[in-house]
C-alpha cells in the first residue's frame, strides 16, 4: 500500500505546531486548549474523509470508515495525542496519524474491506496531566471506574471530567469500543534497540508486566560522632548494599528483565546522624508472569538477607502489580508477514512501556507495530524518528489492516 507522503507530513507538521516550548518540545497536556485544537484539527480531518465520529464519555474520539460486511466486526487502529509537558514529536501522536493515513490509503486504492476501520484518540495516555497514565482506555476495559477517572485532579486541582466538558469532548458511554475484531496500535519504541540494531520495525508479541514495592528500612539514628563503626545500625548503609546486589541479581536474571529504584529517602536526614530509616522504591519488570514472580521473590529474599547481615528490620509491601500482556499471536503473525513482504527489517521486540494497547488487550485482539526512537530517546524533544521509518511504518499500518481484514481472528 502507498501511502500519501506529503499529506501525513503535512498534517503531523500542523499539529505538531500547536503549542512548542523554547526547547521545541510538545506541550499537548490531556483536555488543555492545545489537546482541543488538536482533536478539532483530527475530527475535521475524519469528517473530511467521510469517516462518522463519536466521542465516549471519557473524551475518547473515534472516526468511522464504513466497511460493506454490517455483520463483520470492527477493526481499531489508534494511539493518543496527548504528550508530556515538553514532550516529543511522535509519541502517541504518530500512531494516531498513521492510523488515519493508513485508513485513507486504503480508501483511495479502491480497496473495500468487509470491516468498518475506526481510528481512536485515547484521551489522557500519558498520565502527565491526571495520574496515572492510561485512563480512557483503562476505563474502555473496565480496569478504571469512569467517576473515579471524572475525579482525578490535575496539580492545580482541576478535575478531568470538568476540562472534558470544556473543551466539549464529553460524550456517550454507549460510544465505547467494547467490541471490535482487532485493536492494532502504531507507536514510537522509546527505546534504543531497533535503532541500534538498524532495524526500521519491531513485531510487538507483548508488553512487560510491572511489580511496585515499597522498601522501609530501620536501623538505629545515631551521633556521628560518637558512635562506633561497628556499634551501627545504619539504615542507608544496609539499603545501599540491598540496592547494589538485586541489580546485580536482575542482570544475572536475564533480559528483559530491568530493575529500577526511582526514590530513595533518608532520615532523619541531617549531615551529622547515622540513617536510621531508609524508604526506597522498587519498579520490577518482566514479560512472563511467573518469571516476574520469581523475580520478585529473588528480590525480596537478598533484601531480607542483606538487612539481617546489617542488623536492621525491613518492611517489604508490594503497592502495585500489573500483568505481563500477551498480544493476539495471529495479529503479530500479520505484522510479521506484512513486514517480510514489503522487505522491512524487523525482529520481534516486547515493549518495555506501558501503552492503551496493553489495557485493550484485555479485551480485545491486539497488536502493536514499533518504528525506531533514535538513539532512544523519549518523553523530550530530542525524540525522534527518521522520515522514512515513519513512511514505511505507516505503510505496514495499511498492509495489516488490509490482512486483517481477511484473517479469522
Ligand atoms: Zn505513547
Amino acid at each position: 500500500m502507498r501511502i500519501n507522503e506529503e499529506r501525513l507530513r503535512q498534517r503531523m507538521d500542523r499539529i505538531n505546531a500547536i503549542a512548542v516550548t523554547e526547547e521545541e518540545g510538545m506541550m499537548r497536556l490531556a483536555l488543555s486548549d492545545a489537546d482541543r485544537e488538536a482533536r478539532d484539527l483530527l475530527v475535521s480531518w475524519m469528517e473530511e474523509a467521510g469517516m462518522s465520529v463519536r466521542i465516549d464519555d471519557m473524551g475518547t474520539v473515534y472516526g468511522v470508515m464504513k466497511g460493506t460486511d454490517e455483520k463483520a466486526l470492527p477493526i481499531c487502529v489508534g494511539s493518543h495525542m496527548d504528550t508530556q509537558p515538553n514532550g516529543g514529536k511522535y509519541d502517541g501522536f504518530f500512531g494516531v496519524m498513521a492510523g488515519l493515513e493508513a485508513i485513507l490509503s486504503i480508501k483511495e486504492s479502491g480497496l473495500e474491506l468487509d470491516s468498518d476501520l475506526i481510528l481512536a484518540d485515547w484521551t489522557n495516555e500519558e498520565g502527565a496531566r491526571f495520574v496515572p497514565p492510561m485512563l480512557a482506555s483503562g476505563v474502555n476495559a473496565g480496569v478504571f471506574d469512569p467517576q473515579w477517572v471524572y475525579d482525578r485532579e490535575d496539580t492545580e486541582g482541576v478535575r478531568y471530567e470538568d476540562e472534558l466538558k470544556r473543551i466539549g469532548y464529553q460524550g456517550e458511554k454507549e460510544n465505547r469500543l467494547t467490541k471490535a475484531k482487532a485493536y492494532l496500535e502504531p507507536h514510537i519504541e522509546q527505546g534504543p534497540v531497533l535503532d541500534a540494531k538498524g532495524l526500521s520495525c519491531g513485531i510487538v508479541t507483548g508488553a512487560l508486566g510491572i511489580t511496585g514495592l515499597d522498601i522501609t528500612i530501620s536501623g538505629e539514628a545515631n551521633h556521628a560522632g560518637t558512635t562506633p563503626m561497628s556499634h551501627r545500625k545504619d539504615a542507608l548503609v544496609a539499603a545501599a548494599e540491598a540496592i547494589s546486589r538485586i541489580r546485580k541479581n536482575c542482570i544475572d536474571f536475564g533480559e528483559p528483565a530491568v530493575i529500577t529504584n526511582g526514590i530513595i529517602n533518608a532520615q532523619p536526614a541531617s549531615k551529622n546522624i547515622v540513617p536510621g530509616t531508609v524508604y526506597f522504591s522498587i519498579d520490577l519488570r518482566y514479560h512472563t508472569d511467573e518469571g516476574m514472580a520469581e523475580l520478585e521473590q529473588q528480590t525480596k529474599d537478598i533484601i531480607q538477607k542483606t538487612c539481617d547481615e546489617f542488623g536492621v528490620s525491613v518492611q517489604i509491601e508490594q503497592y502495585w502489580r500489573a500483568k505481563p500482556a500477551v498480544f493476539n499471536e495471529t495479529i503479530v503473525g500479520c505484522v510479521e508477514e506484512a513486514a517480510n513482504e514489503k522487505n522491512l527489517p524487523a525482529m520481534r521486540i516486547i515493549s518495555g512501556a506501558g501503552h492503551d494497547a496493553v489495557f485493550i488487550s484485555e479485551i480485545i485482539p491486539t497488536g502493536m507495530i514499533f518504528v525506531p526512537s533514535i538513539k532512544g530517546m523519549s518523553h523530550c524533544p530530542q525524540e525522534n524518528t527518521k522520515w522514512e521509518d515513519l513512511v514505511a511504518g505507516t505503510e505496514l499500518t495499511a498492509d495489516v489492516l488490509v490482512k486483517l481484514d481477511k484473517e479469522t481472528i
